[in-house]
């Protein structure tokens, strides 16, 4: 007996732009979905993404920026950066609007159950939870295995502590989001300010670092977030909230499906872009693809689309991080001296050819590079 046609387990970023997509599709065409999530209570997230076009969440896009800046200790760099646009989604309000479009299917069932393993009996997925074995016709998860990360792969950790805070002065420029502020205290690691201003008087300030750690202490962020508001805007102000959590960065490349024919979606089939951490517009992307290949009854599933030459520059950049953290500083500074933000955005999104990316590289420090590469190609033999 099967229990649904689709079963989606993670009712995460992934689990939901599926969601969304299969239910613009008429009911015959999917048939029963039952989503599997283990979490009663969702941790809230702040997503940002640039765009340089229409996307299919523009109105839960909460604020955007048309201006970046970047700081080094040499300089503070600004830039306009349209057609793109730097969008911000609070996650509240993403889940709100998916529970609601779930609760007014009929469609769709919701389970609250941790899943433990995954199985398949001819042409039949079986998912496991503690009580119960759910079977359907594709499964799609979002649990990502790390146990499969193999120890010859850099796994970095991105984590973060933030603050939106309310001052009592005007002090931000509510048309410029600071995406990375180097001038702060390195310590032998990757650390940067993060700035998104949502007035003149509201702003998250986020600390962020690049480590094989997975986080710091509560102290430790908060001295990081004290010292620069004081010392970056001088002013009194209110701690209105926090945010915390940490982003897998690895050169590992997430199989499309499981053995068992599950489909990977989200962080779990590699969405999250290696050498930044951002994730959302990647899931967008892939969800489309998925769409496609449902469809098309096409279950061949490729690996996430931006791997190849991309994939290969995400990892020397990893690798760089893991063995000379005190360079990352440089090396974006570099990148932001002498390209434009617009150039950068592109390159990080992966839409820029060949050429573009050689005349990039050439402005960055080519000896450190070319080690990396030597070393990389060691590692391959
Ligand atoms: C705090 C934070 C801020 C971020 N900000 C940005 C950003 O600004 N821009 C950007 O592009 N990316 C950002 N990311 C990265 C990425 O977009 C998010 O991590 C995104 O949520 C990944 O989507 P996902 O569906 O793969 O995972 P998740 O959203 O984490 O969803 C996975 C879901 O699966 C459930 N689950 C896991 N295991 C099981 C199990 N065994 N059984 C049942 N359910 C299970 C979890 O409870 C969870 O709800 C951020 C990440 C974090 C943590």
């Amino acid at each position: 007996m099967m229990d649904a046609n689709i079963i989606v387990v993670g009712a995460g970023c992934a689990g939901m732009q599926l969601i969304n997509a299969l239910l613009k599709l008429p009911a015959e065409q999917t048939g029963d979905i039952l989503l599997i999530e283990s979490n009663q209570q969702i941790i809230h997230k702040s997503w940002c993404f640039w765009t340089n076009k229409q996307s299919e969440y523009d109105f839960l896009i909460g604020k955007y920026w048309s201006e970046l800046k970047f700081g080094s200790s040499k300089s503070d760099l600004s830039g306009e950066i349209t057609p793109y646009r730097y969008n911000y989604i609070n996650s509240e309000l993403f889940f709100e609007y998916h529970n609601q479009l779930i609760s007014s299917s009929s469609r769709v069932k919701v389970v609250h159950e941790e899943v433990k393993m995954f199985s398949s009996d001819s042409n039949l997925k079986q998912v496991h939870t503690q009580n119960n074995i759910y079977k359907a016709q594709h499964v799609y998860s979002s649990i990502i295995d790390y146990s499969t990360i193999e120890n010859n792969k850099v796994l970095i950790w991105q984590h973060f502590k933030g603050w939106f805070i309310k001052t009592e002065q005007a002090v931000f420029k509510s048309n410029q989001a600071t995406i990375m502020d180097f001038n702060i205290a390195q310590n032998q690691a990757v650390h940067f300010m993060y700035v998104l201003p949502f007035s003149e008087t509201e702003a998250l300030i986020e600390f962020t670092s690049f480590s094989s750690m997975d986080c710091y202490s509560d102290q430790e962020y908060d001295a990081y977030l004290k010292k620069y508001i004081s010392e970056k805007f001088n002013c009194s102000y209110e701690l209105i909230r926090e945010e915390r959590g940490k982003i897998p960065m690895t050169e590992f490349e997430f199989p499309a499906c499981s053995k068992d024919g599950i489909i990977h979606i989200g962080s779990a089939a590699g969405a999250i872009k290696p050498s930044t951490g951002y994730a959302f517009n990647r899931i967008s992307r892939h969800t489309e693809y998925l769409m496609k290949c449902f469809l098309t009854n096409n279950f061949n599933i490729k690996k996430l689309p931006g791997l190849g030459r991309f994939h290969f520059y995400d990892t020397l950049l990893l690798q760089i991080i893991q063995n000379q953290p005190e360079k990352v500083s440089v090396i974006m500074e570099q990148l932001f001296l002498n390209n434009s933000f617009k150039q950068i955005l592109s390159f990080l999104d992966e839409s820029t050819s060949l050429l573009q990316e050689l005349s990039l590289f050439n402005t960055l420090p080519k000896r450190l590079f070319l080690k990396q590469v030597f070393k990389y190609v060691q590692a391959q033999l």
